[in-house]
């Protein structure tokens, strides 16, 4: 007599193995906490365990071994931003390496790691739609090439100039964004007096 196969085995996303209930639980133990999922995943299967097929239907969970290997990370959906239910995108249940084929300004390959992930989802708080387009390098030179106005934006807001330093400061970003006339404005200016 044949027995039937469960299929009760599913491929792991990050490791790209086919794993079994026991190497599930960590998976598994997130899932409640997700919504909107049982919608997208759950159409038309008979299985004996809802929980596979959920996690059939999604990438972005990993197996036990995965987690506990520290290949994967796990994700804490409730500290990722919620976008409108027009928009929603699967919540992450962990974090590892992806590798895209090229930055968009350097053009080279880069991976976007697991912890620079956990950092852009739940420290950052961007939208589970978007993902790193750049190198880290690339980001990097990106966030210093804006950081001269953004400073200047900030520090400018009331009018003050509360120091000599602050001053110099005033000055030295304005240099960086090539304004020359607002630079020799402020370098004639005093501090305020406190
Ligand atoms: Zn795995
Ligand atoms: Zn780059």
């Amino acid at each position: 007599m044949q027995k039937k196969k469960k299929p009760n085995r599913i491929t792991c996303p990050c490791c790209g193995q086919e794993k079994g209930e026991r190497n599930l639980s960590r998976a598994r133990k997130g899932l409640p906490e997700i919504n909107g999922l049982l919608v997208c995943a759950g159409q038309h299967q008979e299985a004996a365990d809802p929980a596979l097929v959920l996690l059939a239907g999604f990438d972005r969970w990993a197996c036990d071994d995965c987690l506990n290997s520290g290949r994967a990370i796990a994700g804490e959906p409730r500290r990722q931003r919620q976008e409108n239910i027009m928009a929603h995108e699967p919540e992450y249940l962990a974090f590892w390496d992806k590798s895209y084929r090229s930055c968009l300004d350097c053009g080279s390959a880069f991976v976007f790691s697991k912890e620079e992930q956990l950092f852009y989802y739940q420290q950052l708080g961007k939208s589970r739609l978007a993902r790193a387009v750049r190198c880290l390098d690339c980001r990097r030179a990106r966030r210093e090439t804006f950081r001269p106005a953004r400073e200047l934006g900030e520090m400018l807001e009331d009018g003050a100039l509360r120091s000599e330093e602050f001053r110099q400061r005033v000055v030295d970003n304005y240099r960086l964004l090539g304004r020359e006339d607002k630079a020799r404005y402020f370098e004639k200016r005093r501090p305020d007096e406190t």
